[in-house]
C-alpha cells in the first residue's frame, strides 16, 4: 500500500514558513520530538494502568541517536496507526496563518503552540523526515511516512518489530551543528533533564587504557523524579543543596528554600532557592528556570515571578502558565497574576516562619538576605506589608531588631522636641566612627545602614512609618542631631564669630566639588575642636540624583559642606587669642573706621529715605557710592590681616586637617603637607 497526498494547511506551504521564522530557536526542535515521545509513553502507561493495554511494557526508555547525517528520536510508546497520522499528522489546523505568523514572528514558542507543530519544528533542521512507528494496539500494521520538505508526503507499510515510534531527521546541510555529539548533549542537558521518562542519548563511557571506550550501559541523560515533584516530607536538606548544585554548579549552598506545591486553583510545583549571592553579576547569571510538566521552556521568567523574586534561584513547574504567547500577555492573565501573588505569599511565609523559629540562623543570613527583602519591600507593597514584621534593622553594634524593637528601643532617647522620632544611621562604620562613637556617648542608638538598598530603604520607611526622620550621623554635630528645645548655645560675640570663619575659611584647602560653610557652635570642651559635617538633605538629593534619572540637577551640585568650629574647646580660644595679640589693636581700629563710615552712610540713608530715585541728587549718589567703596576697602583690609594671621597658624592648618582627614577628605600635597607639619610639630 502505498498513498500519496498533500498536507492539509491553508497556506501553500508550510515548510518554507518554518524555517524562516523560526530561525533563532532552532534548538527547540529536539525539545518538542523528545517531549512527543514521553507523551506517548505517558499515554501507553496510562492505558495500562487503565488495563486497555495488557502486554509487558518493558523498558521505555527513549533513545535518542546522532549517525552521519541523521538524528533519530525512537520511543516504545502508543505508536501511530497510519490512520492517526492522517488525523495527527497530516492534518494542520491552520486558520488565519499568514497574520499570526506575522505577529509572532520572533517568537517560535508562540508559533509552535498555537498550532501544535511541535512535530513539524523538525523541519527547521531537517530536510527529510521519516516517521516509522507501529501502534500499541494488537495486530498493527507498522508504517513509515515521509515528507522531503514540501506538502506532499507517502505512507507505506514498513518493517518494525516493536511497538513504538521512531523519528528520523535527514538534517539539512546548514544545520550540519546539530550533528554533533556534544551539541545534542548540551540540549538534552538543557530541556530535557528532568523528564519523567528515561531518555538516553548513546551508551556510557567509560575510561580504558588511556581511551574512551563505550560500555553497554544506556547514557542516561535526565533524573525522572526530580525533587519538585516529590514530597517534601521525603526530602532532607542535603537533597535540596545536592539539586542547587545540580542546577547551579559552581555558587556557593543557598541560604534558604521554599518547597511549592498547590494543585488548586492552578497547579504549580517548584523549589525556590534564596541564594548567597557574592556580586551583582552572579545576581542576574543564574536564572529561575521554568518548566511544563518537566520539560524545560525558559529561564525568563519575568512577568511570571514578582519582579524581587526573580532574583531568587530554582525551579517553577506549571502546565497552568499559558507558555505559549507573548509577554504582554503573559502579564494580563489571570493565572499568572494568581501564581504571582501564591509565590509572594509563600516567599514571605517562609522568612516569616524562619524568622521565628529560628531567629539566629535568620540574623546571621540576614546580610545576605536583605538585598531580596529589601527589594521586595520596595517594589511590590503587599510584600512590604508581610515583611515589615521580620525585615531587620542592624545597628553599629551588629544588633538586631525588628522595625517594631527598634521604635521602642529608642523612643525615650531619640524624640525631638516636635516628637518626631530620629533614626540616626551611618553608612561606613570606619569613615564615620567618630560621629557615632559621640552618638553612643549621648546615649543614641546608630544603625547600620551600609546596603545597595539603603538610600531608597531610609526614603521608603519615612513615608511608611509616621513621624520619623533619618538623619545620617555626620550630618550635624551631635547636640543638633536630635534638637530637644529650642536654645542656641554660643558663647562668642558675632565679631569673635566672624573673625574665626574668615580666619579658617581661608585657609582650607581647595576641594574639587566640595564647598565649605564655617560656623561655630559651644559644643563643650571635652568635644573635638573642629567638625565637618554634611546637611542630611543635601547629601539624600544628591544619593537620590545617582541612582534616579531626572535628578541629574542635583548630581552635578558641589557637595556642601559645614565646617563646624567648637568655641569651647581650648585650642579654638587659643587661635582667637593668639589673633588677638598680634593684631587686635589693627582690626579694632578698622572696625571702629567702619563704624564711623557706617554712621555716615545711615544718615545719608536717612535723608533719602522716602525720596524717589529721580529726586537723589547725583552728589548725593556720589557720597553714598564713595562711602561704599571706603567700606569694601576696610573690609578687604581687615580679612587681610585675618588671612595673613591664619596662615601664619599652625594650629588653624593642622586643625582643619585634623578634620578633613577625620572625614578622609585629605589627600594629595595638602596631606603630604599635613605629615610634614606634624613632623615639625612633635620635633
Ligand atoms: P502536539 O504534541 O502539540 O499535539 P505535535 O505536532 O507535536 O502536536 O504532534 C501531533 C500529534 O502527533 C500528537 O498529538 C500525537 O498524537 C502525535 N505524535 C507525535 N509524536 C508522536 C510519537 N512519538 N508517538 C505517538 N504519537 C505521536
Amino acid at each position: 500500500m502505498v498513498q500519496k497526498g498533500n498536507i492539509g494547511v491553508t497556506t501553500e506551504n508550510i515548510f518554507p514558513v518554518i524555517k524562516k521564522f523560526l530561525y533563532s530557536d532552532h534548538e527547540i526542535f529536539l525539545r518538542e520530538l523528545v517531549s512527543n515521545a514521553v507523551d506517548a509513553t505517558q499515554k501507553l502507561k496510562t492505558l495500562a494502568s487503565m488495563g486497555e493495554f495488557k502486554s509487558e511494557l518493558g523498558d521505555l526508555t527513549i533513545h535518542i541517536s546522532v549517525n552521519k547525517d541523521t538524528i533519530t528520536v525512537s520511543d516504545r510508546g502508543i505508536g501511530l496507526t497510519d490512520e492517526e497520522i492522517n488525523k495527527y499528522i497530516n492534518q494542520i489546523a491552520f486558520s488565519g496563518a499568514n497574520d499570526f505568523l506575522e505577529k509572532y514572528k520572533n517568537d517560535a514558542n508562540a508559533i509552535i503552540g498555537h498550532f501544535g507543530l511541535g512535530f513539524y519544528s523538525a523541519f527547521m533542521v531537517a530536510k527529510k523526515v521519516e516517521i516509522v512507528t507501529k501502534s500499541y494496539k494488537e495486530g498493527a500494521q507498522a508504517v513509515k511516512w515521509t515528507c522531503d520538505g514540501n506538502p506532499e508526503f507517502t505512507i507505506e507499510n514498513a518493517e518494525k518489530e516493536d511497538r513504538g515510534t521512531d523519528i528520523i531527521l535527514y538534517i539539512d546541510d546548514d544545520c550540519k551543528e546539530f550533528l554533533e555529539e556534544s551539541r545534542i548533549s548540551s540540549l538534552l542537558k538543557k530541556y530535557c533533564s528532568f523528564l519523567p521518562i528515561p531518555v538516553a542519548f548513546g551508551k556510557k563511557k567509560e575510561w580504558k587504557d588511556g581511551k574512551q571506550v563505550e560500555t553497554t550501559e544506556d547514557n542516561v541523560i535526565n533524573t525522572t523524579t526530580p525533587i519538585w515533584t516529590r514530597k517534601p516530607s521525603e526530602l532532607k536538606d542535603e537533597d535540596y543543596k545536592n539539586f542547587y548544585r545540580e542546577l547551579y554548579p559552581m555558587s556557593d549552598e543557598p541560604l534558604f528554600w521554599i518547597h511549592l506545591n498547590v494543585d488548586y486553583p492552578f497547579h504549580l510545583t517548584g523549589v525556590l532557592y534564596f541564594p548567597k549571592v557574592k556580586s551583582n553579576i552572579e545576581l542576574n547569571k543564574n536564572k529561575i528556570q521554568l518548566y511544563c510538566n518537566q520539560v524545560y521552556v525558559t529561564d525568563s521568567v519575568e512577568g511570571i515571578v514578582p519582579d524581587f523574586l526573580t532574583l531568587l534561584h530554582g525551579v517553577l513547574d506549571s502546565p497552568d502558565i499559558p507558555l505559549n504567547v507573548s509577554r504582554s500577555y503573559l502579564q494580563s492573565d489571570s493565572n499568572v497574576k494568581k501564581i504571582s501573588t501564591y509565590i509572594t505569599k509563600k516567599v514571605s511565609d517562609r522568612l516569616q516562619s524562619i524568622f521565628k523559629n529560628d531567629r539566629k540562623q535568620f540574623e546571621e543570613k540576614w546580610n545576605d538576605l536583605k538585598i531580596f527583602i529589601n527589594y521586595g519591600m520596595l517594589t511590590q507593597e503587599d510584600f512590604y506589608d508581610r515583611a515589615k514584621d521580620f525585615a531587620l534593622f542592624i545597628d553599629t553594634d551588629k544588633k538586631y531588631y525588628t522595625f517594631e524593637e527598634y521604635k521602642t528601643l529608642i523612643k525615650g532617647e531619640q524624640t525631638d522636641k516636635d516628637g518626631n522620632l530620629i533614626y540616626l544611621y551611618a553608612n561606613n562604620k570606619d569613615e564615620q566612627y567618630s560621629y557615632i562613637e559621640a552618638a553612643k556617648n549621648k546615649g543614641y542608638n546608630v544603625l547600620l545602614m551600609d546596603g545597595q538598598l539603603d538610600v531608597a530603604v531610609v526614603g521608603m520607611l519615612e513615608q511608611k512609618f509616621d513621624k520619623v526622620r533619618f538623619t545620617r550621623v555626620d550630618s550635624d554635630v551631635v547636640d543638633n542631631l536630635i534638637v530637644k528645645d529650642n536654645k542656641s548655645a554660643n558663647t562668642l560675640q558675632a565679631e569673635q564669630q566672624e573673625v574665626l570663619a574668615v580666619m579658617f575659611k581661608s585657609q582650607l584647602p581647595n576641594i574639587e566639588k566640595a564647598e565649605f560653610h564655617v560656623t561655630t557652635q559651644a559644643l563643650g570642651t571635652t568635644a573635638f575642636p573642629v567638625m565637618i559635617t554634611q546637611s542630611e538633605y543635601m547629601r539624600r538629593m544628591k544619593e537620590m540624583a545617582n541612582i534616579q534619572a531626572g535628578m541629574g540637577f542635583y548630581g552635578e551640585m558641589p557637595d556642601m559642606f559645614n565646617l563646624v568650629l567648637n568655641s569651647d574647646h581650648k585650642l579654638i580660644k587659643e587661635v582667637l587669642d593668639v589673633e588677638e595679640k598680634a593684631c587686635g589693636e589693627s582690626i579694632a581700629t578698622i572696625r571702629k573706621e567702619m563704624e564711623g563710615i557706617n554712621m555716615q552712610r545711615d544718615s545719608l540713608k536717612k535723608v533719602q529715605e522716602g525720596k524717589k530715585p529721580e529726586d537723589i541728587s547725583a552728589t548725593e549718589k556720589e557720597q553714598l557710592h564713595e562711602l561704599d567703596g571706603k567700606l569694601d576697602d576696610l573690609k578687604k583690609q581687615k580679612d587681610s590681616l585675618l588671612v595673613e594671621q591664619a596662615s601664619q597658624n599652625k594650629t588653624v592648618h593642622q586643625l582643619i586637617d585634623l578634620a578633613l582627614l577625620q572625614n578622609g577628605m585629605l589627600k594629595g600635597e595638602s596631606l603630604n603637607n599635613f605629615i610634614k607639619r606634624s613632623i615639625d610639630l612633635i620635633g
